[in-house]
């Protein structure tokens, strides 16, 4: 499989080019040549398959021959280590829990695969593999957790002190071995400033392989694409007929990675894009024009874009056609209170504590029940309500359960080294890794 530019400046390339380089040497986004349909034998199969294996089925079609099944079969086996239920709040309302992994968000699906396949390209290269994350807190914990103990992969997250909250501190403080995190006098501009100066120092790239874990990389979108799979063997377990998806949206990876899987042959009848206030993508839907605009702050925070990188992944899938993206996908978008009341609503009606992203999925669901179609659906749940505790407490009276595994995070010792906002200083502690 080759993967080309959504841009057009450069040719296209392989799959391991794709996953190192990140973004396109012309700053465009890699698509695969063609999104294969699986075979009739693969939906046959899928009823009995577990999550590991669905991914094995999907992601050798995109692997091709340059990672052997044995080891693609290893590293969808270590990547996808925990449970994505689908928990059915009524007959209409289904809700994808996609937040047991180590972060407690869905990100962790993409970072766990991405930094697997990452550390198994790069295994000969004879120069120390390092990769660097400046963070304002969500990137860090999944790109940290997502590399920890990966063989032959230093991880370095820089952080503003004082300005991630305690939960995203202990997911990338504690953890050692492999992970360091400086803490850094400044803010997240300074830490972006002094991952981008080491990225452009040739003399220390002579030294250091760098590389960075790019949210748009293909190799954290393509296993998003496993569990519409995996939600879908679940809900036909119980039901028949069509059902939609609706979709917490903020750079489309999530909605991209199902529309790949729809391109793939699930029978995905309808996808619902959920948006707050950074409404780009539902506006465009309405009217045909695509503005990018600022963003603005909302509650569900991890959906606060205003130029979604993936749109032009989506435009590829369409072929550029407004008229056929707006027949498959329905945007809609929620302000902060719809969503507080949405988060009550969940609670009194169903006893069941849904985080502000998961409650804007919601929302989108029962609107185009209402107002389109009313087939079932699921919404993707993309962070556990602990991860937003104020609000979720604040509406419900509910303090959400820490689980066990982040219960333990936040026991353990905080590990970081703090560093000035200094290049020389960043560059000597990163010499200092090399040996
Ligand atoms: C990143 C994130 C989103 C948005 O996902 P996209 O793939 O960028 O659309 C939604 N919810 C949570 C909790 C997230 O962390």
């Amino acid at each position: 499989m080759k993967y080309f530019s959504t841009n057009r400046q450069v040719p296209a390339t392989s799959f391991a080019h794709a996953v190192i380089e990140g973004l396109a040497a012309d700053k465009g986004l890699f698509m695969p040549e063609t999104i294969p349909a699986l075979s009739p034998d693969f939906f046959t199969k899928l009823p009995s398959l577990s999550l590991p294996e669905i991914g094995f089925e999907i992601a050798r079609n995109f692997v091709g021959d340059e990672i052997t099944e044995s080891d693609l079969r290893q590293i969808c086996e270590e990547a996808l280590n925990f449970e994505i239920p689908l928990n059915e709040l009524d007959a209409q309302t289904h809700i994808l829990e996609l937040f047991h992994g180590p972060t407690l968000a869905f990100k962790d699906v993409g970072a766990r695969f991405m930094s697997r396949i990452m550390s198994h390209l790069l295994k000969n290269e004879t120069k120390k593999v390092i990769v660097l994350a400046a963070t304002s807190g969500d990137t860090g914990s999944a790109v940290a957790q997502g590399f920890y103990q990966v063989p032959g992969v230093e991880v370095v997250v820089l952080y503003p002190s004082g300005k991630v909250s305690q939960v995203q501190e202990a997911q990338f403080c504690t953890l050692g071995k492999n992970i360091t995190a400086l803490e850094v006098t400044g803010t997240f501009d300074d830490c972006q400033r002094l991952v981008k100066t080491a990225f452009a120092d040739t003399a220390l790239r002579e030294k250091l392989y760098l590389t960075s874990a790019n949210s748009i990389n293909i190799a954290r979108l393509l296993p998003q694409s496993f569990y519409y799979f995996y939600a879908y063997q679940q809900f036909t377990k119980k039901y028949k007929g069509p059902f939609v998806f609706s979709i917490p949206s903020g750079n489309y990876g999530n909605l991209t990675a199902g529309l790949f899987s729809w391109k793939m042959g699930l029978p995905i009848h309808h996808f619902v894009a959920a948006s707050n206030a950074n409404d780009t993508v539902p506006v465009y839907l309405e009217t045909a024009h695509y503005t990018a605009k600022p963003s603005v702050s909302t509650l569900s925070s991890a959906m606060d874009v205003g130029d979604p990188s993936n749109f032009a992944r989506m435009r590829e899938i369409f072929g550029d056609s407004w008229e056929t993206m707006k027949q498959r996908i329905t945007g809609f978008r929620f302000s902060d209170a719809e969503t507080r009341k949405a988060i009550e609503e969940v609670y009194k009606t169903y006893n069941y504590l849904i985080d502000p992203h998961g409650a804007v999925g919601y929302l989108a669901l029962k609107k185009y029940q209402k107002e389109a179609e009313n087939v079932p659906g699921v919404v993707l749940a993309t962070a556990h309500p602990v991860k937003f505790s104020e609000s979720v407490t604040e509406v419900t009276g509910q303090q959400p359960p820490v689980p066990e595994s982040l219960a333990v995070l936040l026991d353990k010792p905080k590990k970081s080294i703090p560093l000035p906002d200094d290049y020389q200083l960043f560059k000597e502690f990163l010499l200092s890794k090399n040996s």
